[in-house]
């Protein structure tokens, strides 16, 4: 599923479509909470990323909110590209296009008036996300320090691979308490959220395999922060901290790789 770096890879993707006109638009999926009507005449404003959401500002008071699920993508494209798994198509006073692709057709997208706030916590790349603002989140919760990385309500666009990676940077057990995480171990897991989603971003986020599915920022490209993963899905090799064996235990009916040696 892509996380907060593989949506904000896809939405700087999109930014040359910010000042365009929405000249046509094709809605090919029923499923799209979205009609061809609301979208075509619209001059894009901004697009931005908030969590795993993308929202594409339509200049009158509406955005298109866009959450990609399990397989979608959003991709400008200079040609047409149309394949079966193409929920919808946006086309462009420039000739450009933005393809909504979505094998899983998991993907959901509405027109939401301003004032909408998505219910979501806090962005771990705003300045907001400080040491004391996740401190305060954690002492509140008793919850797998984990799970709570997971909760959108309360850190927006991390997932199970950068929660993972998080943790093993920051050394720490990902079934631990929340609030029983000392303030220096609160110190390193900030530190290790805002330097592994900042490095993942740099590699285009993280691509896993080759399907249909698989997260590709553009048609000819992967992401490449899966050669620097440490834990996630390396169940079974070398810690490369500690040589310890890396592995994988389920919580809430999810994997999690761990160092039992080094992560405590
Ligand atoms: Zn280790």
């Amino acid at each position: 599923m892509p996380e907060l770096p593989e949506v904000e890879t896809f939405v700087r993707g999109l930014t040359p479509a910010i000042r365009r006109t929405i000249a046509s638009a094709d809605v090919l999926d029923a499923r799209l909470a979205v009609s061809a009507e609301d979208l075509v005449g619209a001059r894009i404003a901004g697009i931005r990323r908030r969590g795993k959401y993308i929202e594409i500002d339509l200049g009158d008071d509406r955005s298109l909110v866009i959450h990609l699920r399990m397989s979608g993508r959003l991709r400008l494209e200079c040609r047409e590209c149309e394949t079966r798994y193409t929920r919808m198509i946006l086309r462009l006073d420039d000739g450009q296009c933005i393809y909504f692709v979505d094998p899983r057709r998991l993907g959901t997208a509405d027109v939401r008036e301003a004032g909408f706030e998505l219910p979501l916590g806090l962005e771990p790349l705003d300045a907001t996300f400080t040491t004391a603002a996740l401190a305060e989140l954690a002492s509140q919760s008793r919850a797998p320090i984990k799970q709570l990385l997971l909760d959108q309500k309360k850190v927006a666009g991390i997932g199970n691979i950068y929660a993972a990676e998080a943790l093993w940077r920051a050394c720490i057990d990902p079934r631990r308490k929340a609030n029983e995480l000392s303030r220096a171990e609160i110190g390193r897991l900030h530190k290790a959220i805002v330097g592994v989603l900042g490095e993942a971003i740099a590699q285009l986020g993280t691509t896993l395999g080759t399907s249909v599915s698989d997260y590709h920022p553009t048609a000819t490209e992967t992401g490449s922060f899966q050669n620097r993963l440490a834990v996630y899905g390396r169940e079974g090799e070398a810690c490369e901290r500690c040589g310890e064996e890396i592995e994988r235990v389920i919580q809430a009916g999810r994997s999690t790789c761990l160092c039992p040696a080094c992560q405590r």
